[in-house]
Order: C-alpha cells, then sequence, then structure tokens
C-alpha cells in the first residue's frame, strides 16, 4: 500500500516524497500473501480498484525493469446455488461499466476451464479473464523502484518511533536514524497502523486477523499439463485454490475458530517482521478436506508448507484511504484485506486525492472518517470477525448483520423494536430500516421481496394520513458567532438564508468544485444557525467546518448530533395531528414551507423545521435526545386520531426517488460538480465567492452527467452500479434506484454522457443480467410542483 502511494504520487510528480519502512519492504503482510488479484469485488468502487490493480501489474515488469511473476490465469468464482449467481449477475454490471472482462458461464466451460474440478452443487461460475495472481514482493519492489525511478526515496531499516504535531502545522516524524519535518504523514503501516494512529492520538479501526493457505506437493496433472488453471473461489470450501507451479494451493477462510493475530494485544512487537504463526491444520481441515473434494488431485499429494500469516481487517471490509479524522494532512493508506489486489488502485486513488483534493473515482466508502468513536476495540472485532468468516458468503442487498450492533442506540430504539422495527446501521447509528407487521425476517434478494407490501403499506400511510420516523442520526450542527453568515455563504455554494427561520439545501464544495457534502441550514437567529448533514458524513463535516474558519474569524461550531434527537412527520395529516399538541401556529402564513422555528410540542421545547424529503407536508422536530421518548408517546397516542403510521428508510428511498431527490454519496459525489450533478438550481454564482465557484465556473467539458429516469422493470429495481447500454455500448452507470409506491414507477438516477441527458431519451439498464429499457424524465415523476409540501 505504501510502495504503491509513493508510485502514484511520483507519476504524478510529486516526488519529494519518503517511505520510511522498519525493516525490509513487504516484511509486514506482504510477503507471505498468496498474491491473487480478483476483478470481482462486491462493491462497484472497490471493483474500479480492482481492476486499476490488474491493468497496472501485469505491465508493471516493462515499466519498472523488476520481476513480478504474473500470472494471468483469470478466475473462476463457483456459484452453487441461485443466491450466488444472482450476486454474480449484479456484478457483470459492474464489468460492463468498469470495463473488465467477465462472463457467467455454464458447467461445461467451468470443466474445460478446469478438468480437475468436480462440480457437485455447482450451477454456474464467473469468469474473469483480466485478472490472476502476481509475486506479492514482486510487485511490492516493482512499484517502490518504479517510485525510486521517478526521484522517490525510499528508506528501510528505520522505524518511526512516534509523531508530533508542530504548531505551525507540520508533523515531526521521530524515526530510529532522525527526525523528519513534513507537511503529509500517511500512515500505511498495516498491521501496525493502529499503533502508528495512536502516536497521534488518532485511531485506525483494524482487527488483525490469521489466515492460512498450504501448498501441496507437485501435481502429477499439473506437471503434464502446460495451460494453468484459473484462481477458483467457492463459498462451499470458504475460500480459493490454484496452481502454485506445479503445486496447488488452498487458501481457507474458515468459519469457525477464528483467531485474531497476536492475541491478546493484537498487534506485533515492533521488532517483529516476517512473521508467522503456528499452524493450526485442525482449525482449517474441514475446509480443506471440500477443496479437496472439489479437486481430488489436490488429495493424491501431501502438505509441503503452511503458511499463517496477518491480514488487516477492517468492520467494513473496506480500506481505510483518505483523510484521518480532526488530523490536519495526515492521511490514511492501510485496513486493506486484499493488499495486493487493492493495493495499486488505493495508491492511485489516495494519490491524485492528496494531491489535486479529488480522486476520479467516489471515495466515499473508503474515507476513514466513516468510523469514529463507535468503531471501538471490541465493536472492530466483532464486525471483523464477521467480515472474515463470510468472506467467500454471498450477501444480499439489505443484508442485515448483528456483529457488533446495536452501538448507537436513539432512545426510540426498544419503543420501536417492540413495534416491529427492523433497525439497519449507519455510523454506528440504528436507524428504522422497516416495519415487520408479523415480527417476520426480511427474504434479502435482489428481487422484490416479502418486505415490499409492508413498504407500500408504510408509503401509503405516509401519502394519505401521516408517518413518523425516528431520524436521531443526523448529524447536527449549531454554527454561531458575528462571522457566522460570511463563513458559511464561503463554505457552501448556495445562498444561506437572510430571512430568520429561513431554510436553505446547500452544497460544500472542493476547491476543484466537486461535490463534497450536502447540509440543510436553517437560520435560527441574527448569528445563530442549525446544519443538518448525513449521519455517515459528521467527522468529514466537522473536519471541513473547523478547517475552513479564518483565524480571528467570529465562527462557533458546536457538533449537537447527540444531543438533539430527530422525529419526523409526515402526510397530509401531519399538521392536524401536531396541531393537537401545540400552541404554535402551524398554518402556512405563520410557518410557510422552508422555515424553522423553535416551538413547544407536547409541552417539549424542540426546533421544528418544515421540510421533507418524502415530498408531502410535514415538520421534523429536533428535541433534545433526552426528550424523545415523551415527544414520541405523546404524539403516537394523539396521532391514534390520525392514523399514524411508523415508517422507515426504504420507504422514505421509494419516496425520495418519486421526487426525484438525489442522495449524497451516491448522486451527490466527489466525482462530479454541481452542474454534472443537475444542481445548478443550488448555486448562487452572484455570491462574491464560494469555495469552488472558480472552479465549477472555468470547467470546459462535463463528459457525464446525472439524469433521472423510469425503468421498465419486471421484478426487480435498480440499485447502482448497473451499467447503462445504448444499442451495444455502455454509455454509463446507475447510481441508486427504488420502486415508487405512490406512482407506480420503478425509478432510477444515472450517470450519462450529457447527450443522452435530454428528457425523453431511451437507454437500456441491465438488470440481472436481462436488458430493461429506461426513459429520462424532464421532472420528478411525484407532485413536480411542490403543492403537497406546501399545502
Ligand atoms: C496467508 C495470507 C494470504 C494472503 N493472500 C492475499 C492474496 O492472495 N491477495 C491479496 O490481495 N491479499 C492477500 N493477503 C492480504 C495481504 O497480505 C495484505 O492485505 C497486504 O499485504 C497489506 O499490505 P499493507 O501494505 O497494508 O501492509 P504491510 O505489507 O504489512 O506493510 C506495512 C509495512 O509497514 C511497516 N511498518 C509498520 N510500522 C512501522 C513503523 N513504526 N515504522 C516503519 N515501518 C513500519 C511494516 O514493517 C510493513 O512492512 C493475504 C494475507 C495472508 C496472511
Amino acid at each position: 500500500m505504501g510502495a504503491s502511494l509513493l508510485y502514484h504520487l511520483a507519476l504524478e510528480g510529486c516526488t519529494d516524497t519518503l517511505l520510511i519502512e522498519k525493516n525490509e519492504l513487504t516484511s509486514g503482510s506482504t510477503w507471505h500473501a498468496a498474491g491473487q488479484c480478483p476483478s470481482i469485488t462486491g462493491s462497484y468502487n472497490l471493483a474500479k480498484i480492482h481492476a486499476y490493480s490488474n491493468q497496472l501489474y501485469p505491465k508493471l515488469e516493462a515499466l519498472t525493469g523488476q520481476y513480478v511473476s504474473w500470472h494471468p490465469c483469470g478466475g473462476l468464482r463457483l456459484a452453487t446455488n441461485e443466491r450466488e449467481l444472482a450476486w454474480l449477475k449484479y456484478i457483470l454490471g459492474f464489468s460492463k461499466s468498469i470495463g473488465f472482462r467477465m462472463e457467467i458461464v455454464g458447467l461445461e466451460t467451468i470443466k474445460r476451464l478446469n478438468p480437475y474440478l468436480t462440480t457437485d452443487n455447482v450451477i454456474a461460475g464467473a469468469w474473469t479473464t483480466d485478472d490472476g495472481h502476481g509475486d506479492p514482493s514482486g510487485l511490492c519492489n516493482a512499484l517502490a523502484k518504479g517510485a525510486r525511478d521517478l526521484g522517490a526515496t525510499v528508506m528501510r531499516h528505520n522505524r518511526v518511533l512516534d509523531i508530533k504535531r508542530r504548531g505551525a502545522g507540520e508533523w515531526e516524524v521521530i524515526t530510529e536514524q532522525g527526525t523528519v519535518v513534513t507537511e503529509m504523514v500517511v500512515n500505511a503501516a498495516g498491521c501496525y497502523a493502529r499503533e502508528v494512529a495512536a502516536m497521534v492520538g488518532g485511531d485506525a479501526p483494524i482487527t488483525n486477523m490469521q489466515h492460512h493457505y498450504v501448498v501441496t506437493h507437485p501435481i502429477q496433472a499439473f506437471i503434464d499439463r502446460n495451460e494453468e488453471i484459473p484462481v477458483m473461489r467457492d463459498s462451499y470450501t470458504s475460500g480459493y485454490f490454484r496452481q502454485e507451479q506445479k503445486s496447488g494451493l488452498i487458501g481457507v477462510y474458515e468459519s469457525t475458530g477464528m483467531r485474531e493475530a497476536w492475541e491478546p494485544h493484537g498487534f506485533p512487537d515492533w521488532e517483529a517482521s516476517n512473521e508467522l504463526f503456528p499452524d493450526d491444520l485442525d482449525r482449517i481441515a474441514p475446509w480443506l478436506e471440500r477443496a479437496i473434494e472439489r479437486m481430488p488431485i489436490f488429495g493424491e499429494v501431501g502438505i509441503r508448507r503452511v503458511i499463517n500469516g496477518a491480514i488487516p481487517h477492517t468492520p467494513d471490509g473496506a480500506p481505510l484511504l483518505g483523510p484521518a479524522a480532526d488530523l490536519p494532512n495526515f492521511w490514511m493508506c492501510c485496513g486493506t484485506s486484499f493488499g495486493i489486489a487493492q493495493g495499486g488502485g488505493c495508491g492511485k486513488y489516495l494519490a491524485q486525492w492528496m494531491l489535486h483534493g479529488d480522486a476520479e473515482i467516489n471515495m466515499a466508502e473508503f474515507d476513514p472518517r466513516r468510523f469514529g468513536k463507535f468503531a471501538d476495540r471490541a465493536y472492530v472485532r466483532d464486525k471483523v470477525f464477521f467480515d472474515y468468516r463470510t468472506t467467500f458468503t454471498t450477501r444480499l442487498p439489505g443484508e442485515e448483520e448483528m456483529a457488533g450492533r446495536p452501538q448507537k442506540k436513539s432512545p426510540l430504539y426498544e419503543r420501536l423494536r417492540a413495534q416491529g422495527c427492523v433497525h439497519t446501521e449507519t455510523f454506528g447509528w440504528e436507524r428504522p430500516k422497516w416495519f415487520s407487521p408479523e415480527g417476520c425476517a426480511e427474504n434479502y434478494s435482489y428481487r422484490r421481496n416479502n418486505v415490499f407490501d409492508s413498504v407500500r403499506a408504510e408509503v401509503s400511510a405516509v401519502a394519505q394520513r401521516v408517518g413518523i420516523l425516528d431520524l436521531t442520526g443526523f448529524a447536527k450542527y449549531d454554527i454561531s458567532g458575528a462571522g457566522a453568515e460570511d463563513y458559511l455563504n464561503r463554505i457552501c455554494a448556495n445562498r444561506i438564508p437572510r430571512k430568520m427561520g429561513g431554510i436553505a439545501l446547500v452544497h460544500t464544495l472542493s476547491p476543484q468544485g466537486r461535490i463534497f457534502g450536502e447540509l440543510t441550514v436553517t437560520r435560527l437567529g441574527h448569528d445563530r444557525f442549525y446544519a443538518l448533514s448525513a449521519a455517515a458524513a459528521e467527522l468529514r463535516d466537522w473536519d471541513l467546518f473547523t478547517r475552513a474558519v479564518r483565524p480571528g474569524e467570529s465562527v462557533q461550531i458546536d457538533n449537537v448530533t447527540e444531543r438533539r434527537g430527530v422525529l419526523v412527520i409526515s402526510g397530509p395529516r401531519s399538521r392536524d395531528l401536531l396541531a393537537t399538541l401545540t400552541d404554535a401556529d402551524l398554518g402556512n402564513d405563520a410557518f410557510r414551507w422552508l422555515s424553522g422555528r423553535e416551538i413547544h410540542v407536547a409541552g417539549i421545547p424542540l426546533r421544528a423545521l418544515r421540510v421533507s424529503y418524502v415530498g408531502e407536508l410535514g415538520w421534523e422536530l429536533h428535541p433534545e435526545t433526552g426528550s424523545l421518548p415523551a415527544l414520541y408517546d405523546a404524539i403516537w397516542e394523539a396521532g391514534q386520531d390520525f392514523g399514524v403510521a411508523n415508517y422507515g428508510l426504504y420507504a422514505v428511498n421509494s419516496m425520495r426517488i418519486e421526487k426525484g431527490y438525489k442522495a449524497w454519496s451516491s448522486e451527490l459525489t466527489n466525482e462530479l460538480d454541481m452542474l454534472q450533478a443537475d444542481m445548478a438550481r443550488f448555486i448562487d454564482f452572484k455570491k462574491a465567492d464560494f469555495i469552488g465557484k472558480a472552479a465549477t465556473q472555468a470547467r470546459a467539458r462535463r463528459p457525464l452527467k446525472i439524469v433521472y429516469a423510469e425503468v421498465d422493470a419486471s421484478d426487480t429495481d435498480v440499485r447502482g452500479g448497473e451499467p447503462v447500454l445504448a444499442l451495444e455500448r455502455c454509455i454509463g452507470v446507475t447510481t441508486s434506484g427504488a420502486y415508487g409506491h405512490r406512482v407506480h414507477k420503478s425509478l432510477a438516477f444515472a450517470c450519462v454522457p450529457p447527450e443522452f441527458a435530454v428528457p425523453g431519451t431511451r437507454f437500456d439498464v441491465l438488470l440481472q443480467g436481462e436488458r430493461r429499457p429506461a426513459i429520462v424524465l424532464a421532472a420528478p415523476a411525484y407532485d413536480p410542483d411542490n403543492l403537497r409540501m406546501k399545502a
């Protein structure tokens, strides 16, 4: 990871860099890796990272002169049931829009590619031909050599002992061989990343896991055959197997008896290098036996070598790539459990972010600030154990796993659970996803499932009566001071409301004009503002807010996320219901749409904001967190006369897409500027200046645009990551989608070239391997004039 970053920084022209390694390069986790680089991974953006590595590695030897032993044998992932096949069909879509080669193949082709495989319980496979495996040490040294040749410096046998921040903002990196003063530090310390982060008072939520692979003695069948079999991946064996020269190699992700590395403290002594753990073949025996069932030729010979080494894992299995929270110019480049496959791409996109302020791919899901204090050691360990044992298990959309949960609960958590609430987790917060009337579980699927009717009922309650939703996890900030208005106008593209009580939807941009965040800002007083953003953006926004304050500027920023709860009341009866609990005038003249006031409801003081993400008349109520239960109970009781119903985020997603509202991190990402995201109406170019203004105005080319489309779907809706096709050409990708229950339409957002953005344009979306026609819409599918919200 460090070597790749150094190389890609150098390729971008930045060679005033120093990679410090305490021992030899690769002596951490890299040297003992099996070196496989799959194309297939469950995340669209991570698949881009893998794809880039697989483009780079085959040519790295020619680029650097360093032997990397690249084996372009491809990969073959087996599907043993319909659930796995559905997942592979979804990933097949990634291959088309990202551009790696992948085919779903039947048993005949599988047998041709690997004639030694027994295909019992196999129903299909996914064959990828741009990947393979390489020698991890060779790859790492080639990246380091390439960087050195371009002018970067690598210093080995020099341990970093401590890191300190100087008053002027630089970092002092104290090493065995002296102190280095630098503008930026990157933590690429692999299994030691948590300890290196601790040097600066930060954290890297990583648990290091033990992982085995074994190498057999040479196998006659491999000796007799010239061709190499693809790298095989299989849920039945919970692992991978392949040829290692003329031997077999089998790696296992055991689903019982997993072990943390270096228990009980979880990280090695500083002196450790090239460390392996004692073999525990008994632990992995059940899966080795299955691998032999799959490949009987493996059973003909004995085991020659066992590797049991450490892999760093994060709670969600994705790398930590980006700025560390609350530590200016301290970056993370660690936490990869597939660091060989991901190393190339991680280095490239992190280098872009560090040098240009943004990467060309959506980095939100890798941003280290997606974890906060909630990710304590026990949480991380629980999640990582789950992630490790399910490495080769197919997870279906929406699948909830309870490891490490619940971590952050609203005071309504138990109340809602008692009413059938199924929660989902965002930034540690438990948030209502849907309400199960009979306590039944969701049958996870890529197709519409048993939850469809429940969500429709929730939507219909909101559209016809009144719904109540606990969104306490929202990130919330009080921003105040004589300079607050100017400050907010400087960091946001839209105009901050001038009127008392005014509310505006505003966006923060990077200096390059790319979208950074989305906020709802309410003016509570002359110099008092209340800003709300996505739960997952809490630490990112905190960093942006605090770093943007100029010296001497009179601005105070207070993160009040945990101090205020949020209840959303939506629907045509919401005014009538709330009127029974408040003296405040909720009529249109006194309390207009897009305004906020401090009022009492059921005797509880709170901030009431008349906004709606679901397109109905409604208010968000923000009381102090401790008052939430009393407020909920009062509204619930009074609401019985109005047909009040709970609703969750599945229903919200259905309704927001009917309103054509784009979501932060799906449509509104660092890949696009506001004009590409079709958000021009949220920019006030008349303002003297705001961060990103000049870059937005100066951009000459906008090769992609977000469009809103209706999809002629059958029983499966867009989720994001599906390719958009025009004739035989892949022209773009969907960013999110859902079924709109009020309009009875399947709807989606997609990112396409501008010539396909004209309303009425037709293209196809590949849904579960099937081309479905779509048409670009000119206006939101539901209530385009906002009459219901203004009612
Ligand atoms: C058995 C096994 C098989 C694997 N197979 C694969 C595979 O097939 N494909 C795949 O993609 N991944 C595989 N992995 C995972 C892979 O090994 C890791 O994800 C990857 O090596 C992580 O790379 P890294 O650069 O983050 O960490 P490392 O390679 O550990 O590099 C971090 C470096 O930082 C140095 N360091 C730490 N602290 C300090 C300090 N204070 N001062 C100076 N230097 C310091 C360390 O010495 C180390 O060299 C496997 C892992 C195991 C255990």
